[in-house]
């Protein structure tokens, strides 16, 4: 969607409700409320990237019927990443890491392992900051072309697909996409792994909620995932699931 227009007809919106409130005709509080609504909205879509507002994000692939799902795990590599490795090994599974140019910095021999066992990296951003929603576009373009850059010479590829940082997609997010040309992977089933502290309920979450074609978020730099991610593959393997890369999901390109 074009921001632009958008952002003068809001404006245009704001004079107008100004004029109201002045000439008597509404009161404050209805404007206030109106803006206050506007400005929850915004944060809605700037941090819901399966909404697509502001780009087209690979979110599922329900055309699938072959059982083919796509864990994801992100903010890695870190140590607990060898063991989330074995599983998926003694499973015959694949997956997808979206990594953290830090990490791979600090972690470049669990970079390069993750490429040798035939899973897919993507990019993360380089340092993963909080103040992801409030960066300039050229800010952004720096911590994905960090990123980028680190991947290469730690593991020679050039990394084609992103995941935004606590899936934040906002205007200047999406200019910079448009300029580095990377493809934007979400998810549609959240575990909630990085935000709850119960293993039952993340694993009872995913069992209960899986269907063909999903992409499931979780995070390698969390104890509990690795804790529960055997017990979640068994399940895959009893109900005829088989965890896919994203790129096979969804006919994409990992790397250029
Ligand atoms: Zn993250």
């Amino acid at each position: 969607m074009s921001y632009k227009p958008f952002n003068i007809v809001v404006i245009l919106l704001f004079f107008i409700g100004v004029l109201l409130v002045f000439f008597k005709l509404i009161s404050i509080w209805l404007l206030v409320i109106v803006v206050l609504a506007y400005l929850f909205f915004l944060l809605l879509i700037s941090t819901n990237v399966q909404w697509n507002f502001f780009v087209k994000a690979y979110n599922n692939n329900h055309t699938v019927t072959n059982g083919e799902i796509a864990l994801t795990f992100d903010d890695g590599p870190v140590e607990n990443t060898l063991e989330i490795l074995a599983l998926l090994k003694k499973y015959n599974a694949k997956a997808s890491f979206f990594c953290i140019g830090k990490q791979i910095k600090e972690n470049p021999e669990i970079f390069q392992k993750i490429l040798q066992e035939g899973h897919l990296v993507g990019n993360h951003t380089f340092s993963h900051t909080r103040k992801m929603g409030f960066l300039r576009t050229q800010q952004v373009i720096e911590e994905i072309n960090r990123c980028n850059k680190i991947a290469f010479e730690v593991g020679g590829i050039n990394l084609k697909t992103f995941r935004p940082p606590f899936g934040i997609i906002n205007p200047k997010v999406e200019r910079a996409l448009i300029s580095t040309g990377h493809q934007v992977i979400g998810w549609n089933l959240r575990s909630y792994d990085g935000i709850l502290n119960s293993k039952n309920f993340i694993l009872k979450r995913i069992i209960k909620n899986i269907k063909p074609g999903d992409v499931i978020l979780l995070h390698d730099n969390n104890l509990q995932t690795v804790e529960i991610l055997e017990q979640l593959l068994l399940f895959l393997q009893n109900n005829n699931y088989r965890s896919v890369r994203v790129d096979n999901l969804f006919q994409l390109h990992a790397y250029s």
